[in-house]
C-alpha cells in the first residue's frame, strides 16, 4: 500500500479524486487495485477553491510509484495492544474520572481482560446534563457535577474539536473507537474534525456500556477521597469515606479536581509547577468572521463557518493566543466552584448559532503566581473569585474590546449580542487582570484589528474569566508511567502532560499500557 499526498482536486466526487490520483502519478487504470481517502482538507488561499486529499492505495508496481515526491509507503496505523506484564494485580485496577483519558484508560483495560471499576465524582452524563442546566438557567451550582465534572469529563460541554497535533500513532485507535460508539465517520479524515455536544453524550453512553460489557464497573456520584500509602506503595484508597484495598490505579482527575491535588500534595507527592494561560473569550458575529476570514467565499456551504486561530507575542516577552475557538457557538458558564466565576464556549454538531466565539489567552507562570507548588491553581482561584465578585453573582464580566482599550466601561452591546446564559455584567477587565496581562492582552488585540480589520471594532465583547484551559501543575511521572508513588498513574490534562480531547484519550490509552505492562492479567471471580 502506498499513501499519496496532495491529490488536488476542485469537487469531491469519487470518480474525478480518482482521475487527479491517476493523472498525479502517471498511472494507468489497470495498476490502481483499490484506494480510499486517509485525509481531506479544503483550501481557499487561491482564486479557486480546491480540495486537497491524502489518499492510500493499493497498486501494483508499487516500487516504481513510491519514486515520486509525494508518495511514501503507508505506515500501519493497526493499534497494537501490548503484552501483560508479570507482577500480579490482587485488586481491580482503579480508573479515577470518566473524561477522555479515564474513559480510553478504562476501555483499554476493559479490552484486555482487567475488569477496571471506574469512580467518577460526578453522574451519569443524562443527570449531568440537567444538572448542568439547571445552573445555566437557575445559578444553583452543583460543586460535584458541572462543566468540569461529571461523566465524560470537561470535553462533554464543548465544541469536540478533535484537532490535535500528536503524530502518535494512537491517535487513529481514539478516532476509530469515537466512530465505533457513534462519531461521523468523516472525523477518520477531516482536517479540523469535530464532534459537538450533542453527539458527544450519546458517544459517552456507548463507550460506557461497552466497559461494562467486556467486564468493567462503574460508581457515580464517588470521589476519591484519599490514598494509602506504605513504604512507597498504594495499598488502598477512600471513598464515601471507606477504605478499599487498592495497588493499581489511573488518577485521571483532570485540572479542575483542586481537593484530590491538594491531597497528592498533603501525601508528597511529586508535582511541579508549569506555565499555563488565563485569559477572556472573545464573541463575534459569525458572519463577520465568515467575511473577515474567507472574503469571496463568506457565503459557500463547504467553507462556512469559519474558524480562526491568531497568535501575537507582546513586547513584555507574553505570548497571546486564541484557543478553543467554536465556530456558531456559545459561550458557557464552567464554573466548578461556589462563588467563583469560569467561562468556556461550546457548540452543537451542526455549529449553527449566531455567534463565533474563542478563548483570547495570554500564557503565566511563576513570575505572574510565585514559586510555590500549587501556586498556580491558587492564582487561578483568586481571578475567579474576583470576577465572582465583580459580577455579584456567576454573571460573566464583560466589556467591549474597544472599551477594553480605551479602559471605558461599556454601556450597550453593539453588534454583537451576548450568548452567555447567566446574564452579563459590565465591567472595566483591566481592573481584573494584571498589568503585564493587560498589557500582553492591549497589545495583542491592537495588533489582530490590523490584521484583521473589524476583530476589535466589530462590535466584539469580551467576557471573563477563562481560566482553565490548561492544567497549572504536573504531576511527575517515572518511565513505568507512575507517580512518585508506586502504583498510582497520572494521566491525561490533570497530570499535565495533555492538554485536549484527543490528546488526553491518548494519554489515557498510554497509561493503561504501562499498566497492563507492569501487572499481569488478572483472574477475577467477578
Ligand atoms: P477531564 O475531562 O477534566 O475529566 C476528569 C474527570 O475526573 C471528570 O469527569 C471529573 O468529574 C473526574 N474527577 C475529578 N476528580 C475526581 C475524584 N477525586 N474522584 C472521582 N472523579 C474525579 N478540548 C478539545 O480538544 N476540543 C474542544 O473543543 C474542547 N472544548 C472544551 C470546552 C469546554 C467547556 C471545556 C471545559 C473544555 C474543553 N476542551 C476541549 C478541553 C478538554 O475537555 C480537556 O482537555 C479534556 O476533557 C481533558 O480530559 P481528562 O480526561 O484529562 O480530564
Amino acid at each position: 500500500m502506498i499513501r499519496v499526498f496532495q491529490v488536488k482536486c476542485a469537487t469531491e466526487d469519487k470518480k474525478e479524486i480518482e482521475a487527479q490520483l491517476l493523472k498525479k502519478l502517471h498511472m494507468p487504470t489497470k495498476d490502481l487495485l483499490s484506494w480510499s481517502i486517509h485525509r481531506k482538507s479544503v483550501d481557499a488561499r487561491s482564486q479557486k477553491i480546491f480540495f486537497s486529499y491524502v489518499i492510500d492505495a493499493k497498486v501494483k508496481h508499487e516500487r516504481k510509484y513510491l519514486r515520486h515526491k509525494d508518495v511514501q509507503p503507508r505506515p500501519n496505523e493497526h493499534y497494537q495492544p501490548v503484552s501483560s506484564g508479570h507482577h500480579p494485580l490482587i485488586d481491580r485496577p482503579v480508573v479515577v474520572g470518566f473524561g477522555p483519558a479515564g474513559m480510553f484508560a478504562a476501555l483499554i483495560l476493559a479490552q484486555a481482560g482487567y475488569h477496571p471499576m471506574i469512580l467518577e465524582r460526578g453522574s451519569q452524563v443524562d443527570t449531568r446534563t440537567q444538572k448542568v442546566h439547571q445552573f445555566w438557567q437557575t445559578g444553583q451550582l452543583d460543586p460535584e457535577c458541572n462543566v468540569q465534572f461529571g461523566e465524560g469529563g470537561a470535553g462533554t460541554f464543548s465544541d469536540g474539536k478533535l484537532t490535535t497535533r500528536s503524530k502518535d500513532s494512537r491517535c487513529r485507535k481514539v478516532l476509530e473507537e469515537l466512530v465505533r460508539f457513534g462519531a461521523r465517520s468523516e472525523i477518520l479524515i477531516d482536517q479540523h474534525p469535530h464532534i459537538g455536544t450533542d453527539a458527544f453524550v450519546q458517544i459517552i453512553k456507548n463507550c460506557r456500556n461497552e466497559i461494562e460489557r467486556l467486564g468493567g464497573t462503574f460508581l457515580f456520584d464517588t470521589a476519591l477521597e484519599d490514598i494509602q500509602v506504605k513504604d512507597g506503595n498504594l495499598v488502598a484508597i477512600q471513598y464515601h469515606n471507606v477504605w478499599h484495598p487498592c495497588t493499581a490505579m489511573i488518577l485521571a482527575c483532570g485540572h479542575s479536581a483542586k481537593d484530590t491535588l491538594l491531597m497528592l500534595h498533603a501525601h508528597h507527592i511529586q508535582l511541579e509547577n508549569k506555565r499555563f494561560a488565563i485569559g477572556v473569550r472573545i464573541e463575534h458575529r459569525q458572519d463577520y468572521i465568515n467575511q473577515a476570514m474567507l472574503k469571496e467565499y463568506a457565503h459557500d456551504p463547504r467553507l462556512i463557518p469559519a474558524r480562526y486561530k491568531l497568535t501575537y507575542t507582546a513586547s513584555n516577552q507574553k505570548g497571546v493566543y486564541t484557543f478553543c475557538m467554536c465556530p456558531g457557538g456559545y459561550v458557557i458558564p464552567a464554573a466548578s466552584e461556589a462563588k467563583h466565576t469560569v467561562i468556556n464556549g461550546m457548540s452543537y454538531a451542526k455549529r449553527d448559532g449566531t455567534n463565533a466565539n474563542s478563548a483570547l489567552l495570554v500564557q503565566v507562570d511563576e513570575s505572574d503566581y510565585g514559586k510555590a507548588i500549587l501556586g498556580g491553581l491558587a492564582y487561578q482561584e483568586e481571578l475567579e473569585a474576583k470576577a465572582y465578585q465583580m459580577a455579584h453573582g456567576y454573571a460573566a464580566c464583560c466589556q467591549l474590546a474597544s472599551d477594553y482599550l480605551d479602559h471605558k466601561i461599556s454601556t450597550a452591546f453593539g453588534a454583537v449580542q451576548p450568548t452567555y446564559a447567566l446574564g452579563t455584567q459590565f465591567v472595566d477587565l483591566n481592573t481584573l487582570f494584571s498589568n503585564p496581562i493587560n498589557q500582553a492582552l492591549h497589545e495583542a488585540l491592537e495588533n489582530f484589528e490590523q490584521r484583521v480589520p473589524g476583530f476589535v471594532s466589530s462590535g466584539a465583547i469580551l467576557s471573563a474569566v477563562e481560566s482553565r484551559s490548561s492544567s497549572a501543575i504536573r504531576i511527575s511521572r517515572d518511565p513505568q508511567g507512575m507517580s512518585s508513588i508506586f502504583g498510582l498513574y497520572p494521566s491525561g490534562e490533570g497530570s499535565g502532560y495533555a492538554g485536549g480531547i484527543v490528546t488526553s484519550a491518548i494519554d489515557g490509552i498510554h497509561s493503561a499500557e504501562k499498566l497492563i505492562e507492569y501487572f499481569e492479567k488478572p483472574q477475577y471471580n467477578l
